[in-house]
This record gives structure tokens, C-alpha cells and sequence, in this order.
């Protein structure tokens, strides 16, 4: 098929993308077309995203079609996990682009649907109780968005119902309580985490950078840099007050930026850690704000 001039998502039902990847925004559609593949017995691997697709969406992509006959990528700016003020309007949308990258990758379907598609009844309020994972971190700052992600991750999860789906670990807490969810509401679904992809400078890779202007994405490697020296001063005996005092005096350096969050927890609780002990995994996460622009960024201490 040819593309159309103007492309205009929301008139064009289905559109072929070269070279054979398939762009659909309807869940009957969707529907159908991994029901035949489930029915043939091929496996489904099924990347969410919020499209603006960058090369760590591109890393969930490959991991999936790597293991699965069939992958599809959502692309789907969910409403429900923007809080007020948030960047819900102005956050990037590149459907065209989008497609292009997942399709080079190997991806046999994007759905892209409108909120109408997936909130038909836009009065339905869910709330999931997701118990203690969610009560520090981003869970604390962001009311009410882990809701949003996990009912949006739901529905997802029901319209494409995949074999396997891939979240990235830069995201860790939304990852933790997503394993949680799928295991706590039996889905019969492999979740697996994939790990954070980096610019060369090593800030993490993220639709967001794209607010960034020069100076701010200078001091972006704020994150990731203090996230290092973290992890030497942690692992050479720093107590975890001499890394909260590090960090935010290392942040009185760079005037773009404002510390959200960071502190030290334990990978499986997503519980503050008070004494470290070298001896026991511990992840440290970091939310920023980059001038307007909020980043989030981990690293793991400690292994498993
Ligand atoms: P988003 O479009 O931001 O909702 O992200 C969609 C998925 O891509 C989530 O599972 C993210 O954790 C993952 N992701 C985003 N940025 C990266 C990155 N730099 N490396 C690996 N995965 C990522």
C-alpha cells in the first residue's frame, strides 16, 4: 500500500508499514491478528510503550522478537498516569517514526490506539491496591500514576494477551510492582526485564530528554555520574547518610538541577535500606528534576 499523504492515524483503520509490519488501532483488529498467531502456535512478545521511540524501546524490541515468532509494540500516551501539571500535552507524539524503527527491527505489529479505544467508558475508575512497593519513590511523588500504569498494563495485557512482555529496568519501580501485578493477578504472562540503554556519555536514553536544551543536557549526567560515585563510596563503606549528604551537595554544583528523590532500597521490597551491608542487594534510585524536565535514573549498588 502506499503511504498516504497526510497521515493521519486516526482515519487510516490499518496501514501496511514496509516492509510487511502492521499498524492497527482498533482492538478487534489487534485481536485478530495475534489470535491467529497464538492459534497457529506461535509465541507473542508484547513491548507497551509511549512511542517517541528511542534506541532502549529499540533494545525491548529485539530482545522480543529474538525470543517470539510475533511481537507487538504498543504506542499509547495513557492519560490515566499523567498527574495535573504533567507533561501529558506536550509529551512527543512520532507514530510515523516510531513505526519505521520498531518495523526495522523486526516488529510484525504496532497498535496505536486512541484513549476512546482503550477508556470506552470514561467514567471507569480502577483502583489497584499494590500494597508496599509503591510507597516511596515514584509512588510518593507521582500520585496516583503507578495506578494509571498498572490499570493501562492491564488492559494491554487483555487485548493482546502475549506470551511474554518486556519492560525496561531503567523504569525499576514500575518494573517491580508490573512482576508483582502479573503474579499477583495470574496472568499467564513471562515478564522480564530488560537493562537501561545509555547515551555514550551514560545518561540514560529517555523520550523526555528531548525537552532538554543544551546547558540542561549537560547537567542531565548529574544523574548518572552521582549514581556512580554512589556505588564507589558505597562499596568502599560509606554509610548511607554519608551517600544522601554526597549527593545532594554534589547537586548544589549544578544549577539546573533539583533532587527529587534518591535514596538506597532493597530490590525485592522497594524498602529504604538504613544500614548497608555489602553482603545484601541494594539498588540506588534517583529522580531529578533537569530545569523543567523531571529524569529518573537507578543503578545497583550490590548485586544479588
Ligand atoms: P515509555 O515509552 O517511556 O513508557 O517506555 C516504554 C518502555 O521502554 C518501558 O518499559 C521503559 O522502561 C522502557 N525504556 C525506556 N527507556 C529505556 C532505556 N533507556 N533503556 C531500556 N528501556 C527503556
Amino acid at each position: 500500500m502506499e503511504k498516504p499523504e497526510v497521515f493521519n492515524w486516526e482515519i487510516v483503520p490499518t496501514y501496511l508499514h514496509p516492509p510487511e509490519m502492521i499498524i492497527v488501532h482498533r482492538v478487534a483488529d489487534l485481536r485478530k491478528l495475534v489470535r491467529e498467531q497464538l492459534n497457529n502456535g506461535k509465541t507473542v512478545g508484547f513491548v507497551p510503550t509511549m512511542g517517541a521511540l528511542h534506541a532502549g524501546h529499540g533494545s525491548l524490541v529485539k530482545e522480543s522478537v529474538q525470543e517470539n515468532d510475533y511481537t507487538v509494540v504498543s504506542v499509547f500516551v495513557n492519560p490515566t498516569q499523567f498527574g495535573a501539571g504533567e507533561d501529558l500535552d506536550k509529551y512527543p507524539r512520532t507514530l510515523e517514526s516510531d513505526a519505521e524503527l520498531v518495523g526495522g527491527l523486526g516488529a510484525d505489529l504496532v497498535f496505536a490506539p486512541s484513549a476512546n479505544e482503550v477508556y470506552p467508558f470514561a467514567s471507569t475508575e480502577i483502583e489497584f491496591g499494590i500494597r508496599t512497593l509503591d510507597n516511596h519513590f515514584c509512588g510518593a511523588t507521582r500520585e496516583g500514576h503507578f495506578n494509571g500504569v498498572v490499570q493501562v498494563v492491564t488492559m494491554l495485557f487483555n487485548m493482546v494477551q502475549p506470551t511474554r512482555a518486556y519492560f525496561g529496568l531503567k523504569d525499576f519501580q514500575q518494573f517491580a510492582i508490573l512482576k508483582r501485578m502479573g503474579k499477583e493477578l495470574h496472568f499467564p504472562i513471562e515478564i522480564k526485564g530488560c537493562p537501561t540503554v545509555r547515551e555514550k556519555d551514560g545518561l540514560a536514553m529517555s523520550s523526555r530528554n528531548t525537552y532538554l536544551n543544551a546547558e540542561e543536557r549537560k547537567q542531565a549526567l548529574f544523574l548518572h555520574q552521582s549514581l556512580n560515585e554512589v556505588r564507589e563510596k558505597a562499596r568502599s563503606g560509606s554509610s548511607k547518610n554519608e551517600l544522601l549528604e554526597f549527593v545532594h551537595s554534589n547537586a548544589t554544583h549544578f544549577d539546573k538541577i533539583e533532587v527529587q528523590y534518591f535514596d538506597v532500597c532493597d530490590p525485592d521490597t522497594l524498602q529504604p535500606i538504613e544500614e548497608i551491608d555489602p553482603s545484601k542487594p541494594a539498588i540506588a534510585l534517583m529522580a531529578a528534576f533537569c530545569g523543567s524536565t523531571r529524569l529518573i535514573d537507578n543503578l545497583y549498588l550490590f548485586d544479588a
